[in-house]
């Protein structure tokens, strides 16, 4: 695998911290991505990509979130869309895209949360999709998450069909009935400038079709998605981050050093069971749903572990610890499939 270099870690961790206070997109990151060959990992060799094993791919992953979750996590959003093109139909308009991104670095994100996570109480769908006699596309609603949609090129996203199914398409940012909204205040991760992308009656040509009309869009063709193991891998890689800092304090206090290792045991296991269950083509639904609330339990004691050894100076705004604690909250909401939120609730009333 193309690992990248200490040094790009080196920066990239020490460019984490300055991001977190503003919401200013984070262009230099997305720059030596770019220059590192990186958004060439999910394309496949025959449009110029690297086309990396998906074990490969979740120690990129790992790597970079350990380093810098804002960076690491629009990676997977770019790369959620790439994926979805490939697992697509191939036609012209999908393979000039995917060469686009893996020779020019085309920047791309998905508005699919409301097919699976957001909105599913709602009576009637949050975005409409209807196709004209000509074949052309039409999407009207209001996806409710997109990150960075203002700097990507290219947006994956759909909508629901009268008769149900649902379609997914290739929206370039730019087309007419676009609006994209002023990124959401977020508790963290601002600098991905995540938040709703209207469509007003946005049409979409007919070759644009990323995967549908189908009765679950989601569960065509591509792997990854809603809790996918690569989500569980983030989490890992923040919580392996975060006891790097953790770890920093025990030179000066020795008496936290078992409590690093303990903690450091368990993400070992946890980072075998992934790797494990990737072997095993992502394992069952139900132990990747495992994993990734083993994962987002991990990450979130270490980020307490770590407060409650900064004491009340881990407390005051601007300390890693504090940003820690907010950024490990991220996995609780962030693409977290239900059976996860209902695992979460158990467990915080300690009931089985
Ligand atoms: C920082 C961030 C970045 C993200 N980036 C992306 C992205 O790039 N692309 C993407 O597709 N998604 C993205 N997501 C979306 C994410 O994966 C989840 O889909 C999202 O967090 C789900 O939250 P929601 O508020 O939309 O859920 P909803 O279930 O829609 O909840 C919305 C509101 O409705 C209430 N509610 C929920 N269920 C019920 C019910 N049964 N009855 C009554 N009220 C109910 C909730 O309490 C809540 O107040 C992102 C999320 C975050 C936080």
């Amino acid at each position: 695998m193309p690992r990248l270099t200490p040094d790009f870690h080196a920066w990239l961790r020490s460019a984490s911290e300055r991001l977190d206070p503003g919401n200013a997109w984070p262009d230099e990151q997305v720059e030596r991505l770019r220059s590192a060959g990186v958004l060439q990992w999910t394309v496949p060799r025959r449009f110029g990509g690297q086309e990396l094993p998906e074990p490969e791919l979740l120690r990129g992953y790992l790597d970079l979130s350990r380093s810098c979750l804002t960076t690491a996590f629009l990676l997977t959003q770019h790369n959620a869309a790439v994926q979805r093109l490939v697992s697509g139909s191939e036609n012209d308009w999908a393979a000039a895209l995917l060469t686009a991104v893996a020779r020019d670095g085309a920047w791309c994100t998905v508005g699919i949360s409301h097919f699976s996570t957001s909105r599913q109480h709602l009576q009637r769908p949050v975005v409409a999709a209807d196709q004209s006699p000509d074949g052309t596309w039409r999407l009207n609603g209001c996806v409710p998450w997109v990150t960075g949609a203002a700097h990507a090129d290219w947006l994956v996203t759909g909508g629901a069909l009268p008769d149900g199914r649902q379609v997914l398409l290739g929206v370039e940012r730019g087309s007419p009935g676009v609006t994209i909204e002023t990124p959401l205040p977020l508790m963290a991760l601002n600098a991905t400038q995540t938040g709703r992308v209207h469509l007003g009656q946005v049409r979409v040509p007919a070759d644009r079709v990323v995967a549908g009309p189908a009765d679950q869009v989601m569960k065509v063709g591509t792997k990854g998605g809603t809790g996918s193991l690569g989500t569980s891998v983030l989490a890992l890689g923040t919580a392996l981050g975060i006891l790097d800092r953790l770890n920093e304090e025990v030179q000066s206090r020795e008496t936290l050093r078992e409590v690093v290792s303990l903690l450091h045991s368990e993400a070992d296991g946890l980072q075998t069971g992934l790797l494990t269950a990737t072997a095993l083509e992502q394992g069952s639904a139900g132990s990747a749903e495992e994993l990734r609330f083993r994962a987002n339990s991990l990450v979130s004691r270490t980020s307490q572990a770590y407060l409650a050894a900064c004491k009340g100076a881990g407390y005051v705004q601007g300390h890693p610890a504090e940003r820690a604690i907010r950024e490990a909250m991220f996995f609780q909401v962030w693409s977290c499939p239900q059976a996860v939120v209902n695992s979460t609730l158990n467990d915080l009333t300690c009931r089985d």
